[in-house]
Order: structure tokens, then C-alpha cells, then sequence
């Protein structure tokens, strides 16, 4: 089986990361979308939290691809993609600006353990999309709908009223 693993911290998943996901799903056999367990960042949204975003988003795409798993990662991701058989990274490039850093992981995964990481250029709609830029968006009353799934423009929502 053809497997993919997309990685990131997903707090919280954005139209971007969703586009790839979908995009990926159609290429591989299976996807899996591995939302990183950093205990030294702190995260607006929990781990069941952004995982629960990634399932909703995935099941209300127009595709609604059915062969997209969720999952968690901690430590090294190609220990991650052992463990799991997985044989490629997927990974989205919005500017040059994410290039090198995007590189330098991808040439050291793979003289790590041999996984090959393929970058997928982002939707110019999506391309100066980051959760990072929609949480300070939102907290100070931006409007993020068309940037991030419903699901998640709801959870942006109730957290800035509580
Ligand atoms: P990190 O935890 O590495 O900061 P994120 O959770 O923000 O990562 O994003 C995970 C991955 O998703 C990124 O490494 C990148 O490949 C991809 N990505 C992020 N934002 C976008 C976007 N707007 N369009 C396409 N891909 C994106």
C-alpha cells in the first residue's frame, strides 16, 4: 500500500493544509494526516480538538476522501512513518521562504531512514495562509470564513467569546 503521512501541528487546520490533504488522498492509497504532540509549544487548541477539526473538515470536503486516517505523532517523524509503513512525506510550499528549512528536513529524513519527502505547491488561493496568522486574525474580530473549514471558524468563535 502506497501510504503518505502529512505532518504538522494543525492548530488549527486551515483551507491550505486541507487542500493538500485532498490533493495527497488522491495520489496514495492512503493518507495520514499526523498532528504533532509538542509538549514544549503551547497550542490555542487541544490535540482531541485540532485531530476532531482534521476528521470534520476531510468528511465535509466536496471529495470527502475516505481514505484519510488521523493520527498522533511524537518524536522523530520517520520513526512515525516505520512504525506506520509509511514511504513518503508530504508537504506543502507556500513561498521560497519555506524552502530551505522544508529542504534541509527533507534531506535529513532521508538520510535518516530513506523516506522521501514530495512538496506540493500550494493553491495561490491558500498561499499566504498560516494558523498561526488566522488565530491573531480572529482574536482581535477578523473575519478567517473561506480560510479555515466551518468547523473551525465555529471552535475560533467560541473561543474568543469564552
Ligand atoms: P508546523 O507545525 O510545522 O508549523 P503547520 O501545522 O502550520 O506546521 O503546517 C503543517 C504543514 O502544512 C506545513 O509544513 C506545510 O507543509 C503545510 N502548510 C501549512 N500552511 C499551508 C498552506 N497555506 N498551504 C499549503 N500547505 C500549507
Amino acid at each position: 500500500m502506497r501510504r503518505a503521512v502529512c505532518p504538522g501541528s494543525f492548530d488549527p487546520i486551515t483551507n491550505g493544509h486541507l487542500d493538500i490533504i485532498v490533493r495527497a488522498s488522491r495520489l496514495f492509497d492512503e493518507v495520514v494526516v499526523a498532528v504533532g504532540i509538542n509538549k514544549t509549544k503551547a497550542t490555542l487548541f487541544t490535540i482531541d480538538e485540532r485531530m476532531d477539526f482534521i476528521r470534520q473538515a476531510v468528511r465535509s470536503h466536496p471529495d470527502s476522501p475516505t481514505n484519510v486516517i488521523v493520527d498522533t505523532s511524537h518524536g522523530l517523524l520517520v520513526d512515525f512513518c516505520r512504525v506506520r509503513g509509511v514511504q513518503s512525506i508530504v508537504k506543502g510550499l507556500r513561498a521560497v521562504s519555506d524552502f530551505d528549512y522544508e529542504l534541509q528536513m527533507a534531506q535529513m529524513n532521508n538520510s535518516l531512514a530513506g523516506v522521501e519527502t514530495l512538496f506540493m505547491s500550494t493553491n495561490p488561493q491558500y498561499a499566504f495562509l498560516s494558523s498561526s496568522l488566522v488565530k491573531e486574525v480572529a482574536r482581535y474580530g477578523g473575519d478567517v470564513s473561506g480560510l479555515v473549514p466551518d468547523i473551525v471558524l465555529k471552535g475560533l468563535r467560541d473561543r474568543s467569546a469564552s
